[in-house]
């Protein structure tokens, strides 16, 4: 029996799967940070491209693909699913693990899928540049090769501390012609404010999106790009589930559990919601989204109206959050540490549609070193904890179960945290509910 299970190219899909029309109940509508009232789309027209705004509300179950997303789609996908059998070996697993491999796009995760996507909609609205923050480098990297595919300029704001302290993802941006400032930088007015009140200021995502929104806001060239949470990154990402439920069948079997780690929610999302209406039809699929305990948005956080960011700059959106004043514990899995979730998947876990898990972050580096000892790959210490997860799945699920997790980078950028780990310096952190407790004061009192 194959253990790769490979789609041809005129297999891409030629449609996203659009969940709005299909939510058992509707999204809580976003709201305007002055007014509190239900966001108009003309509000958000001075930094998105109207295609990706109407995307973000459409009422669609099916949204087309353009001919030159699919072709530079086609330098990685469609990407294989495989039965990792030997992992299934090591755990004594009477079910079948399989995982959808996202670790080999160009820039070694997910998010170009939804790169290329917003770089092709920002340039057919005659947009030249593209302005967009970055944490770790992940999503500036993978917006700096979209917009190198497609002829677009793109400027990244990179927190200064990684952008000192992680150089090989700023270098990759580099090597794409994507220019990359460390935030605070003197290219934005919120920067160079800052930077005078603090030379030394180190950064902060939150600050990070101020710069890059001011940016485009103020530059009638450029637009703004945001890698997880909204509901177009969430439909972009819709790929991987439809490729994934067609290989599926390929191997003549149902998913039972279907696993993948949250930050944002961009990757689980993806994979998942192809298989929501099979489960609204009364399919027994588990849907199961893998957190840090250092970061536990859905097991530990309020479902309310909250900022997307530190600086209170973002509509409110409904959403299961931690306060957006919440400042992270430093763990590695810098992809998973924001403070709330994207509205699609948080709106599933209120509904009971979804489950979510939280693990410690030295259980996870386990899990991922068994991976790579059996499988022979190194995940993102992100990827890390659907790996646990689907691993603790497969040992108590029914015999014969299918367990399919998205692998959503692989970890060869990610060195220095696995040279904590085999130096035994990781630690865990589990948030202590008081923190929790204070960081949830700064949410706005919106019904
Ligand atoms: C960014 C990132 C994540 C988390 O983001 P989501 O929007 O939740 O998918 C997970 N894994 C990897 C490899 C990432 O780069």
């Amino acid at each position: 029996m194959d253990t790769r299970i490979i789609l041809p190219q005129s297999e891409i899909p030629r449609a996203w799967y659009n969940p709005l029309p299909d939510l058992p109940t509707p999204l809580a509508p976003p709201l305007d940070p002055e007014t509190k009232e239900p966001l108009t789309p003309e509000k958000l027209e001075p930094i998105f491209p109207r295609a990706l705004i109407e995307q973000e509300m459409s009422g669609e179950r099916e949204i087309a693909i353009p001919e030159e997303v699919r072709n530079t789609y086609s330098l990685w996908r469609p990407t294989p699913l495989v039965r990792a059998k030997r992992l299934e070996e090591a755990i004594g697993s009477k079910s079948r693990i399989y995982y959808k491999d996202e670790s080999v796009s160009p820039t070694g995760s997910h998010k170009p899928n939804t790169a290329v996507a917003q770089a092709y909609f920002n340039k057919a609205a005659g947009i030249s540049r593209l302005a967009t923050e970055t944490g770790a480098g992940q999503w500036g990297a993978a917006l700096a090769f979209a917009s190198r595919m497609l002829g677009l300029d793109c400027t990244v704001y990179m927190v200064r501390v990684s952008f000192e302290q992680k150089p090989y993802r700023r270098i990759l941006i580099r090597t794409y012609d994507g220019e990359v400032h460390p935030s605070p930088s003197e290219h934005t007015k919120t920067g160079a404010e800052m930077l005078r009140q603090d030379p030394e200021c180190k950064g902060s995502l939150g600050l990070a999106i101020s710069e890059a929104v001011e940016d485009a806001a103020m530059n009638g060239d450029a637009n703004y790009s945001l890698g997880s949470v909204l509901n177009h990154v969430l439909l972009h990402q819709t790929v991987m589930g439809l490729e994934t439920k067609k290989q599926l069948e390929m191997a003549g079997q149902n998913p039972d559990y279907v696993i993948g780690c949250v930050g944002g929610g961009s990757n689980f999302a993806g994979m998942m919601l192809p298989f929501l209406p099979d489960k609204l039809e009364g399919k027994p699929i588990n849907f199961v989204a893998a957190e840090p305990k250092a970061c536990p948005t859905l097991t530990k956080g309020d479902f309310r109206y909250d900022y997307g960011d530190m600086t209170k700059l973002t509509p409110l959106i409904k959403m299961y959050t931690l306060g957006h004043s919440f400042m992270p514990p430093p763990i590695h899995s810098g992809g998973l540490r924001y403070h709330g979730g994207a509205p699609i998947m948080c709106n599933l876990v209120r509904e009971g549609l979804v489950q979510a898990k939280s693990y410690f972050q030295e259980e996870c580096f386990e899990a991922a070193r068994l991976f790579q000892a059996t499988e022979g790959y190194l995940p993102a210490p992100e990827t890390s904890h659907a790996i646990k997860s689907a691993i603790d799945t497969a040992k108590q699920a029914e015999p014969g179960s299918n367990v399919v997790f998205l692998y959503s980078g692989h970890g060869l950028l990610d060195l220095a945290a696995y040279d904590a780990y085999l130096r035994s310096e990781l630690g865990n952190y589990e948030l202590p509910g008081e923190s929790i407790e204070q960081a949830l004061q700064s949410c706005p009192d919106v019904e």
